[in-house]
């Protein structure tokens, strides 16, 4: 064994020994640390620096009580959380969660993939990530608002605009980043602005960034088409999800002339085979709040199926999974490899399991990771602080062509890095170390911190 490949064995080991019941954290860190060898290998002073040690170690961890009362007057008492993982590049920057399967060891996994996503926007952010085990489902406004000011008062200690700015993530949206604002707002006595991202557009918040993640995850995948002279134009496109990720990449997909045949939602899947009818699924989802089974009963041709796993059996060009994590597996890769793919990008955060990804690798399909496909989002969330710094606003288009620029850049990072230091077309190998490097340089220049 190689004396970088022992290291990394060694930094893995003394994880687990240390922290055991941290699976997630420990999972994700292996998948990035093993990636990075041949980098190692040709940098020795990030081993004598003991970078790898410094990176698995968030800089600072808060772990909170958080009282509130629900509309009944009885006291609920929740856990808070923020895992600053690493100011290296700038501001801790990542989402607050509120769900009940919320826990340290998720939200340091979560943490330690946002720095190295944030890296790749190559933007001055660093990474971070928290939350709360609240379960926001069933509850009033009263109560989402007395629990989101119960939950600033404590961490508005530890952010500020220049130090570290949450932004939303399940079961935080625009509601709960007003309320959030507002209590930070009141205790800080201070307009600050760029302290919280996803903010909405009519006090602070950026265009496009709605858009952003959907629009940044065709930008990305049509540079990977474009290198290997295949045109979007015309083909078939099977996308998961309904959400505010797999609308955006429909409504950009049909735009760059490509057919979107599917969506989903957690009960089933639409098959349009005239293609998806965009404005009748954004009033489905964005104006009814309604059940994507609905979009069959206004287009008698699509087909409406139980059961999402379904979608991966549609025949077509391009996959773009768009819902959640987990849902394409090896039986899936498989089923989309025999009809036929050409090319799979993530929208949603780890949707492929790692079987799915070695398999998709290993039949010569263009494979876009999320870390790299889907960072469109906090891309814009910095285009956000950037304006809300300079107090403007910028037009939509300004922003739009900013996200272009950036994903296009992720992507010949992503590749560059890739060629030289694994396969050709292994863009997983090539984000990770890419933003690794980026990471690593900024940390020696920063010297033993
Ligand atoms: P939304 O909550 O807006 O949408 C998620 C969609 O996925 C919903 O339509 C949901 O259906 C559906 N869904 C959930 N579980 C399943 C399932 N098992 N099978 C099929 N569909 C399912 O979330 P987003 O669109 O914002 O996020 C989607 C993914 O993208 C997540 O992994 C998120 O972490 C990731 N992401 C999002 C970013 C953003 O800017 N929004 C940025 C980067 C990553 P239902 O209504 O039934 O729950």
């Amino acid at each position: 064994m190689s004396e970088m490949k022992k290291y990394v064995e060694d930094v893995l080991a003394g994880i687990k020994k240390r922290d055991p019941q941290e699976k997630e954290f420990l999972n994700t860190v292996t998948e990035v640390l093993e990636k990075v060898v041949p980098v190692l290998e040709e940098h020795p002073e990030y081993k004598k620096a003991k970078i790898l040690e410094r990176m698995v170690e968030p800089e600072r961890v808060v772990s909170f009580r958080v009282p509130w009362q629900d509309d009944k007057g009885e006291i609920h008492i929740n856990r808070g959380f923020r895992v600053q993982m690493s100011s290296a590049i700038g501001p801790y920057k990542g989402g607050l969660r509120f769900h009940p399967s919320v826990s340290l060891d998720i939200l340091k996994f979560l943490a330690f993939e946002q720095v190295y996503k944030n890296a790749l926007t190559g933007l001055p952010i660093g990474g971070g990530k928290g939350g709360s085990d609240f379960d926001p489902h069933g509850k009033s406004d009263n109560e989402v608002m007395h629990f989101c000011q119960s939950f600033m008062t404590e961490l508005y200690r530890h952010i500020g605009p220049s130090v570290d700015v949450p932004a939303g993530d399940i079961g935080v949206g625009g509601r709960e980043i007003g309320y959030l604002f507002g209590q930070y707002k009141r205790l800080r006595d201070s307009y600050d602005a760029g302290v919280l991202t996803g903010k909405r557009v009519d006090y602070w918040g950026s265009l496009a960034r709605t858009e952003a993640t959907g629009y940044g995850l065709l930008y990305f995948v049509k540079n990977m088409l474009d290198e290997k002279g295949i045109d979007l134009k015309g083909k078939t496109v099977v996308v998961s999800g309904a959400g505010n990720v797999a609308t955006y990449a429909i409504e950009k997909a049909i735009e760059l002339g490509a057919k979107p045949v599917t969506c989903s939602d957690s009960s089933g899947y639409v098959y349009d085979p005239e293609g998806i009818d965009l404005a009748l699924l954004k009033d489905i989802k964005e104006v009814r709040r309604a059940r994507i089974s609905e979009y069959v009963k206004a287009r008698p041709q699509a087909e409406y199926h139980e059961g999402c796993k379904g979608v991966w059996t549609v025949k077509c060009d391009i996959a773009l999974p768009c819902a959640t994590q987990g849902e394409i597996d090896l039986a899936s890769a498989k089923a989309l490899v025999a009809n036929g793919v050409q090319a799979v990008g993530e929208g949603a955060n780890m949707p492929s399991t790692l079987e799915a990804i070695a398999y998709f690798q290993e039949q010569g399909v263009l494979f876009a990771p999320a870390k790299a496909a889907n960072a469109g989002g906090v891309a814009v969330s910095a285009l956000e602080m950037a304006q809300n710094a300079e107090h403007l606003q910028w037009s939509f288009e300004e922003v739009d062509e900013k996200l272009k620029g950036i994903m296009g850049r992720i992507y010949k990072n992503a590749k560059e890095n890739a060629v030289k230091y694994a396969t050709p077309d292994d863009l997983v190998a090539g984000a990770n170390i890419a933003a690794f490097v980026r990471v690593a340089d900024i940390m020696l220049a920063h010297g033993l911190v």
